[in-house]
Parts: C-alpha cells; sequence; structure tokens
C-alpha cells in the first residue's frame, strides 16, 4: 500500500543553530508552555515554533527533508472513501503535539453533528433534517456504549490546532437555528443525564424581539448545558457576489451580541446553509473565529486529519469548513464507525512511532518521548 505523506515545509532555521543545541539537552517542552517549572528559553522556543509566522524565506530557509515526513493515517479498510485533509504545515510542531504524554491520545477522534429538530411518532424521510425521537435515544444509548462524550467548540479548537487534550472518542452535538422548545424538551435532558454540553448555532440579530428568549438561554449557560456560538446575524447565505458589508455584518455582527449575553466570544461559525467562500472565510478569521462547520458529511476528525470534499478543500482553510454528520436515523452506525476509525488510527500511529521518532531525532533535534501506549 502506497503510504501518502504529508505536504510539510520542514523549518530548520540557519539561525536556529544555537537554539537547536540547547533544545537537544532538554527539548521536550511539553504541554504546559505556562507551566512555572518551564525556563523562560523552553517556553518562548515553543512559542516559537508554533506561533511565531516564518519572517522571510532568506531569514528561515527550509532545505528539503532527507527523510520522508511522518505519513499521515491511511487505513484503507476504515478510511470508506474520506478523503483526509492536513492543516499543520510544521512537521515538528505535529510531531511534538501528536507525542506529547499531555496530548490527546493517538486515535483520538471526533463525530461532529448537526441537529434541528426532532419528531415523536414519524419516520425519518430521507433529506429532512430532523430525527425522530426514538432514533435520537438510540444514538444516545450507542455513544454511552461506545464511550463518547461531548465536547465545546473551545475544545475542539484547542484539539484541531494543538491535539490538546480531549476524550478519546469525542462529539460535538451542534443544534442550529433557534429551538428552544426542542432544546427544553429532548437535548436538555440528554444533556443534565449524560453530563454533556449541546452547542449551539445561534441565530443573534432578533433575539432581542423574543420576549425572555436570552433570558432562557443565559440559564442554560450558566448551568453548562450550552455552549452558544454563532450561526449569523441574520442567517445570511453567503455567495460569491455577497457584498463584504452583509458578509461582515454575519460575521462580526453576533461577536459582542454574544459576548455580552454569555460572557465569552464565539469561536466557531456555523455557515448558514453550509454556503461559504473563501473570502467569507478570509473574513471569519478576521472576526475571530477558529472553526467552521459545513452541512456536508465528510466523516469524523482527528489532529491534522479533516476529511473534505472537492469544494470545501478549494477554500484552503479545513478548520473553517468542518463537515458534521446529519441528525439521522444511522447515527449509531456513524459512531461506530468513527470508532473503529480511531482504533485503526491509533494501531498505525504506534507502528509509525519508530519511524517518526527518527525523524523527529534528525530533523527537529529532539527526541519524542516513547508513548505509554508502545512496548
Ligand atoms: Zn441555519
Amino acid at each position: 500500500m502506497r503510504k501518502r505523506t504529508l505536504l510539510l515545509t520542514i523549518t530548520l532555521p540557519v539561525v536556529m543553530g544555537g537554539v537547536v543545541l540547547s533544545l537537544a539537552t532538554a527539548c521536550w517542552v511539553g504541554r504546559e508552555r505556562s507551566s512555572p517549572t518551564l525556563t523562560p528559553t523552553l517556553t518562548s522556543i515553543a512559542a516559537m515554533v508554533t506561533a511565531t509566522p516564518v519572517p522571510t524565506a532568506t531569514a528561515w530557509p527550509t532545505p528539503s527533508a532527507t527523510l520522508p515526513a511522518p505519513a499521515l493515517f491511511t487505513g484503507r479498510k476504515v478510511l470508506a472513501g474520506l478523503q483526509p485533509e492536513t492543516y499543520v504545515t510544521d512537521a515538528c510542531q505535529y510531531l511534538r503535539e501528536r507525542w506529547d504524554a499531555q496530548s490527546s491520545a493517538p486515535g483520538t477522534v471526533v463525530v461532529p453533528v448537526m441537529f434541528h429538530t426532532v419528531f415523536e411518532g414519524v419516520a425519518y424521510r430521507p433529506g429532512e433534517t430532523y430525527i425522530p425521537a426514538v432514533d435520537l435515544q438510540r444514538t444516545v444509548e450507542a455513544a454511552k456504549r461506545l464511550g463518547f462524550e461531548t465536547i465545546t467548540a473551545a475544545q475542539l479548537a484547542d484539539f484541531l490546532e494543538h491535539n490538546m487534550r480531549i476524550p478519546p472518542r469525542s462529539m460535538i452535538w451542534i443544534l442550529d437555528d433557534r429551538h428552544p422548545d426542542m432544546l427544553d424538551k429532548y437535548f436538555l435532558p440528554i444533556a443534565r443525564e449524560q453530563g454533556w454540553t449541546m452547542t449551539l448555532g445561534w441565530i443573534v440579530g432578533d433575539t432581542d424581539h423574543r420576549k425572555g428568549l436570552w433570558k432562557q438561554v443565559e440559564g442554560w449557560s450558566a448551568k453548562g448545558y450550552v455552549d452558544v456560538q454563532s450561526h449569523g446575524y441574520a442567517h445570511y447565505y453567503v455567495a460569491d457576489d455577497s457584498p463584504d458589508a452583509l458578509v461582515r455584518q454575519e460575521l462580526f455582527g453576533p461577536v459582542a451580541l454574544l459576548e455580552q449575553h454569555f460572557g465569552y466570544r464565539p469561536i466557531a461559525f456555523v455557515w448558514p446553509g453550509g454556503d461559504v467562500t473563501a473570502r467569507s472565510v478570509q473574513l471569519a478569521r478576521e472576526a475571530g473565529y477558529r472553526l467552521g462547520f459545513t452541512v456536508f458529511a465528510r466523516g469524523p476528525l482527528m489532529y491534522n486529519w479533516v476529511p473534505l470534499g472537492q469544494a470545501e478543500r478549494a477554500i484552503g482553510d479545513p478548520l473553517m469548513v468542518l463537515p458534521r454528520f446529519w441528525a439521522r436515523p444511522d447515527l449509531p452506525d456513524k459512531l461506530q464507525e468513527a470508532a473503529r476509525l480511531g482504533d485503526a488510527a491509533a494501531a498505525q500511529s504506534f507502528r509509525d512511532f519508530a519511524q517518526e521518532a527518527e525523524y523527529y531525532r534528525l530533523m527537529c533535534g529532539c527526541e519524542l518521548p516513547v508513548p505509554s501506549g508502545s512496548e
């Protein structure tokens, strides 16, 4: 089987020679960048490796790798047509975050789901956005059986950006639009019983005019049942010919309002209708969003591994066009498949560890910590 390799740029700057040497003596920086046990030097190196943009090509030469870059997970049996995209461009950062003992374990997987409404006593009709109540309950049971838990948008962003630790089998349940009745009747009881959090793709524009609605959602948020994120100001569908002012209002408009009502800035934008353009993604980044969600059901997510279709890939910013599974009766199967995918990815990463450690030693000047899950 031919391994697909990551398209990674190896940045080992000449000007970093001294730094690399000093890294070699204590080069495992770890995840706790603000930990008081870290020396200032190590903290600044961590910051430089992960956050500082490469200044110029001449100051930061990029020698070509003599070893193949780390392989992407390619388990054919469980991929089933998924087309994963990577986005971490620095191989050393990727390997360090992948194997850091405080990071998410290899094979950690996230299932994002899009919900709208729940109906009782009706069968599911393909293409519809409601899920029969009985299937919602089956999904909860399957998730519990398989060990899935929900995470918030911030947890997902930290995981996707830096492999920060989350439960090895995670889900993010996103309820689009505004269905306080559905929340009250179906989703909040689940949140209470399971200790889960429902992520809301909330439309803010006219919430002021709906008596008591802000207060109701603020109450749920204070209890941790909901994580309110942005679904636009007026639920405007962006298109290539959308005026910038309109797109800006959709993206920037909700920020201050949500912050005012919930005490934090939204970091996820749920694209109304799933429609997205390169320009709108650029503006979303400007507005401070770290994640965006479409309505395409492409597959589960892993660190530096986002399945996309051609349209989303063309946008060039995978984290802003994340896929979501639809709330359908086959959700329990999707959870089962995601669990299998995670297990296969974990198995492959432990098989690849020696090769990746060798790569890290030669190209990054450091030793990877031996993972506890391997010999
Ligand atoms: Zn919507």
